[in-house]
């Protein structure tokens, strides 16, 4: 029960705030994206925190940021001209207080232990909210799959898997597919777990259909994030119809999400990669859409190519920002919208921003949208349709039988639904609702509980 007012509780707030985040800076020197994460989170946690002691005295907030465990190792592999090349690979456990690790693998070239201890930080709120039984972890290398042949890739990821098996199992730790771990990827690295673990069991997520994969995985995480901004926009009695929306990345999120605009009567005008990215006054969709995904997922091409062929604008180097729109899902990667970003946005009046890729908006630019009471919906509510499909791949490998498309799809949607409605039951002001706050303290409150549950751990 509060007894300060309120003015007293945000000055209190914003003191407990920098004293924990100083401890944490220092303790974790040179992490700029997980003190980044971390700092979103504990500014809107903190009132809720002072009004509710036990957490405090419990410290779990500090235990919740030391990760349970962290693996790093050596990961030799043979170039397809012989070179010895060697990277590092990395396993972030972060909490399993209310199920196994459960968190995906990204290989790029920018993965650090600092990008993977915030990934792994989100995915634990982010579990916590889907209501499924899945603790957080990330994990991946410095790797980049970009100009690999097949072969190198298959060595890299076995090679990979050859360490990383030690670690996880489905009762254990359950990793999936993020930035440049797509279906290829899991085939090889799931292919090389079976055959060192000496066992067929559910140890991994994303899987190809044939061998235990769940139908709508692949589509899950763009789904979900639409059918989350339909929750918010028919909260005010408005729906995706007619909107037309910008979205970055080419990659699963942003071609499913695409995919999901289209079918609820929007239409999605821009895609992007790292080069650049693409507007199509006409809308990403049919035939365009099916060659925006042949040439992104099976020729592994650029956005570019998709400009030529439809002889629409390409604008090299940059964000799709700043094409007016009236829904935003930004869906590449993270710290992809900064505050100037997000004030265009503002001002070209986007009534919608949800966040397909985790932390893809700079906190400067957090702050931007909730000045302006648009509705923003963070990643961990509005991306976690990927996570949920994958703890339905579990359920589904648990019980030895899969579910149909139709069956899938609609858990999922049910699913979105209750995470907006804990967003709003936590986020509500007035008519608008502080998606931020929701998602973070719903998030927080299953796992906190139970780790005060289990006492001192
Ligand atoms: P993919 O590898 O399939 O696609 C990533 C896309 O983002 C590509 O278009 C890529 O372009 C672009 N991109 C990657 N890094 C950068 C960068 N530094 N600058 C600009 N563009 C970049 O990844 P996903 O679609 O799976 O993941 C996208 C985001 O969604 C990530 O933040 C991920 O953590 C998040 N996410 C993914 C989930 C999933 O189920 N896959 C679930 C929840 C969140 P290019 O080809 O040029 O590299």
């Amino acid at each position: 029960m509060a007894t300060t007012t309120s003015s007293e509780t945000s000055a209190a707030a914003r003191e407990e705030c920098d004293s924990f985040m100083a401890g944490l800076r220092k303790r974790n020197p040179g992490e700029t994206e997980f003190h980044q994460a971390v700092e979103d989170v504990t500014e809107s946690l903190m009132p809720f925190l002072l009004d509710n002691p036990k957490y405090q005295e419990a410290r779990i907030l500090e235990r919740l940021t030391e990760p349970d465990r962290i693996i790093i190792f050596r990961v030799s592999w043979l170039d397809d001209s012989g070179r010895y090349r060697v990277n590092r690979g990395y396993r972030v456990q972060c909490n399993n207080a209310i199920g196994p690790y459960k968190g995906g693998l990204r290989f790029h070239p920018s993965v650090n232990l600092s990008i993977l201890k915030f990934l792994a930080f989100e995915q634990t709120l982010k579990n916590s909210l889907t209501t499924l039984p899945m603790g957080g972890g990330k994990g991946g290398a410095n790797f980049n799959p970009k100009g690999k042949s097949d072969n190198e890739v298959m060595r890299f990821c076995q090679s990979f898997m050859t360490e990383l098996a030690k670690h996880i199992g489905k009762d254990i730790d359950v990793p999936a597919g993020d930035i440049g771990v797509g279906e290829r990827e899991i085939g090889y690295l799931f292919g090389h777990y079976v055959r060192i673990a000496h066992e067929f069991t559910g140890a991994m997520t994303g899987k190809g259909i044939p061998f235990g994969g769940s139908l709508i995985r692949k589509e899950a995480t763009g789904y979900g994030c639409v059918y989350f901004v339909e929750e918010m926009l028919n909260r005010k009695g408005d729906s995706i119809q007619g909107k037309s929306c910008l979205v970055s990345g080419s990659g699963n999120v942003a071609l499913y999400t695409i995919e999901k605009i289209n079918h609820l009567g929007g239409k999605a005008v821009t895609a992007s990669d790292s080069d650049g990215f693409i507007y199509d006054p006409e809308g990403i969709q049919d035939e365009r859409l099916e060659y925006l995904m042949e040439l992104k997922s099976r020729h592994r091409g650029r956005v570019f190519e998709y400009a030529e062929k439809f002889g629409c604008e390409y604008f090299e180097g940059k964000r799709p920002w700043g094409v007016p729109a009236d829904a935003a899902f930004p869906s590449a990667t993270q710290n992809e919208i900064n505050e100037a970003d997000a004030q265009t946005l503002v001002r070209n009046g986007i009534m919608v921003v949800a966040e397909g890729a985790n932390m893809p908006s700079e906190s400067a630019a957090v702050r931007v949208f909730l000045d302006a009471r648009i509705l923003y919906a963070p990643g961990k509510a509005s991306n976690a349709g990927g996570v949920t499909v994958s703890g339905l791949e579990q359920t589904q490998n648990s019980l030895r039988l899969s579910w149909t498309r139709g069956e899938v799809d609609t858990k999922l949607q049910a699913i979105m639904k209750d995470i907006h409605a804990k967003c709003v039951k936590y986020g509500e002001e007035g008519d608008w609702v502080n998606y931020v706050q929701g998602a973070n303290l719903g998030g927080f409150v299953r796992v906190a509980d139970a780790m005060l549950a289990y006492g001192v751990v």
